[in-house]
């Protein structure tokens, strides 16, 4: 199933999709939501019926997706969450999952509340303690997040498969496909919320998962549910995907870039107390992310600025480039006083989020030391 191509190659031509139609280099929007029949009444296109289960747009943009994961099958999603929910409605009630903790707040919140109504043994385990864990419990799924989403916690994917017999979902999303393709360390599913890194421009919602093994009971019925269901992603949003996505490799690259060298700079300076960043060798995690991650550690770092919420808020305050706004993974560099957002989860109240975009480092750099200044 998997291309000999390279991501940057993939991406930049859209793994092939033209318009045959007119001659165009880019393919066409279709947004009919029905599809004709001849006067045998048999379909025009076999693959085209009603857009609640395929459309062209859709299949254009899960094919660059599912070639650049090296996968054997691809669905979207109108959002992460909805990529996420998919997966947890394949566990029968009373089943069980193993979840990381300490994870991106909105699917913690979800999987708590859904574990509750279908009576599923929920078990929130530390990224450190999720090998041991797996080899003494068995369950349906495992759901890990790699890097996490703020703490930056690495997790080693090829070590949690190795000591699971479930179903192991890993959310990359802050990793994108281009610096980690997890179904080749071990992953059987996995998830990004495609309205961070993979469209990039912040704005479109989507959702994705990708999946080793197309012919698993858990990805038929995902797969069955996505249509019968109908968490379907528009023609549009997949067609604004495709384009965005051509740039995909380039603008992980300098995102990368930029994180690092801004990770360093703010771990050197003064007024800041500690940069939690994969790149950063003092940062717990770093050999997991150096064989994990290959061209770079991705654009979300969180710092520590020294003292109070009150500092950290002011530092957020006269920010003049970093826009304040929730979201990552978009071309333009976004702060968040994480703890403003989500005061119960034990985020430390001196920490900012930090979203690093493609602009000129030099810009970044003398932005943070003004605002820290
Ligand atoms: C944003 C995000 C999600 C949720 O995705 P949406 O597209 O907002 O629904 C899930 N996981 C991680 C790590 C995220 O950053």
């Amino acid at each position: 199933m998997s291309t000999s191509k390279k991501p940057a190659t993939i991406a930049a031509h859209a793994a092939g999709a033209t318009d045959p139609q007119s001659g165009g280099v880019v393919p066409a929007l279709q947004p009919s939501t029905t599809f004709m029949r001849d006067a045998e009444y048999q379909p025009l296109r076999a693959d085209n019926t009603y857009s609640r289960a395929d459309s062209d747009n859709l299949r254009q943009a899960e094919e660059v997706l599912r070639q650049l994961e090296g996968a054997a099958d691809t669905l979207l999603f109108p959002s992460g969450m909805a990529a996420i929910a998919a997966v947890f409605r394949t566990i029968p009630n009373g089943g069980k999952a193993i979840v990381q903790s300490g994870i991106y707040w909105g699917t913690t919140a979800w999987i708590r509340d859904f574990c509750v109504r279908r009576a599923i043994t929920l078990f929130e385990v530390d990224a450190d303690d999720l090998v041991s864990t797996c080899q003494n419990q068995p369950a349906d799924i495992v759901f890990i997040e790699t890097p996490s989403n703020p703490w930056l916690r690495s997790v080693d994917i090829q070590a949690v498969a190795d000591a699971s017999d479930s179903t192991l979902v890993v959310d990359a999303t802050a990793a994108t496909p281009i610096l980690t393709q997890a179904l080749d360390h071990g992953a059987d599913i996995v998830m990004h919320s495609a309205t961070k890194g993979i469209n990039g421009h912040s704005d479109v919602l989507a959702g994705v998962l990708s999946t080793r093994h197309n012919d698993a009971t858990i990805w038929r019925i995902v797969h069955d549910d996505r249509k019968m269901a109908g968490a379907i992603l528009g023609p549009f949003e997949a067609w604004l995907l495709t384009r965005a996505m051509r740039t995909l490799p380039l603008r992980v690259e300098r995102m990368s870039q930029n994180a690092l060298a801004l990770a360093n700079h703010l771990f050197a300076h003064p007024k800041v107390e500690d940069v939690f960043y994969p790149g950063l060798p003092h940062h717990p995690g770093h050999d997991i992310a150096q064989r994990q991650m290959k061209g770079g550690y991705g654009s979300l770092l969180s710092v520590l600025v020294t003292g109070s919420r009150e500092d950290a808020l002011h530092v957020v305050g006269r920010l003049q480039l970093f826009l304040r706004a929730t979201s990552l993974g978009g071309v333009e560099s976004l702060v968040e006083h994480r703890h403003t957002i989500e005061p119960h989860t034990g985020i430390p109240e001196n920490l900012i989020r930090v979203s690093v975009g493609i602009e000129a480092i030099e810009d970044l750099i003398t932005d943070w030391d003004q605002a820290l200044g």
